[in-house]
């Protein structure tokens, strides 16, 4: 059965977070969906709600959008953070 999550390579970015460094996303919705604007996403290592700027550069998500969210997508992504807050940090790449 092949993976139906995409992962896509990105520019490298530190979490605004917790500092922690990726050079990639991978798409939770199974659709194989590639980062565009606006697109939210969750830190692996701590949780932190990401978004992607018009650069697709990753920023802390605006808490206003985040309040905006149907119930089903910020379901989705309450129970995205919790899978990462079960699993812990990964911490590596911290600046801390
Ligand atoms: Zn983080």
């Amino acid at each position: 059965m092949s993976n139906p999550f995409r992962t896509s390579r990105t520019p490298s970015w530190f979490c605004p977070y917790c500092g922690y460094l990726a050079d990639s996303a991978t798409d939770a919705t199974g659709t194989h969906a590639v980062p565009k604007p606006d697109d939210l996403s969750i830190c692996i290592n701590c949780a932190g709600v990401l978004m992607f700027d018009y650069d697709l550069n990753i920023v802390a998500a605006d808490e206003k959008l985040l309040d905006e969210l149907s119930p089903h997508i910020r379901r989705a992504i309450d129970e995205g953070r919790r899978h990462i807050r079960r699993r812990g940090p990964i911490d590596r790449g911290s600046k801390h």
